[in-house]
């Protein structure tokens, strides 16, 4: 009884010998994971577009220069449409 008893003790401590390691190589494994895109310690910034020069037209003509209106669809010296 003793000695069977002792015997699954053993196996439990050995399990536990085995599984460790296995366990712990498992926690790195899954912790090195996302080494892609994510940056550690720097603050995750969302992504910024750069500057609207394209979808609103808060620049100068793309034909003249000139320095146009916010929003302004037409350029007001040449009236090139801006895009
Ligand atoms: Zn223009």
């Amino acid at each position: 009884m003793a000695k069977t008893f002792t015997g699954s003790i053993l196996i439990l401590v050995l399990l536990l010998i085995f599984c460790f390691p296995i366990g712990l190589i498992y926690l790195v494994i899954k912790w090195q994971e996302p080494s892609g895109p994510v940056n550690f310690g720097a603050p995750a910034q969302p992504y910024q577009q750069p500057p609207q020069q394209y979808q609103q037209n808060t620049g100068f003509c793309q034909k003249c220069g000139a320095a146009l209106e916010p929003g302004a669809q037409f350029c007001q010296k040449c009236g090139n449409r801006q895009q």
